[in-house]
């Protein structure tokens, strides 16, 4: 193993991840603030703005149920969802 060879692997993995990551930034919209679950924008539904874990997501009108009553929907798309308990339905 050679110094050489290892600076030239991590520099082509920096490249690797910072290409990937314009690319998911570019897919989820990171500039127009979206619905975490169907992502769609303002324009299409009311959103609610949230804070969680020092982090601010929004939830369109449609699936705030879903975090209010089967937040697990929300794991992998929210930080920490796996975390939430349901609330429980009073009707
Ligand atoms: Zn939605």
């Amino acid at each position: 193993m050679t110094w050489g060879a290892d600076v030239s692997c991590a520099g082509e993995t920096y490249d690797a991840v910072m290409s990937a990551l314009a690319v998911l930034a570019h897919d989820v919209g990171m500039d127009t603030p979206n619905c975490i679950f169907c992502q769609r924008t303002a324009e299409a539904v009311p959103l609610i703005a949230l804070e969680y874990r020092g982090g601010a997501f929004r939830i369109c009108s449609q699936h705030l149920p879903v975090l209010i009553h089967d937040p697990t929907q929300l794991v992998g798309l929210m930080e920490g969802a796996e975390t939430l308990q349901p609330s429980e339905h009073r009707d």
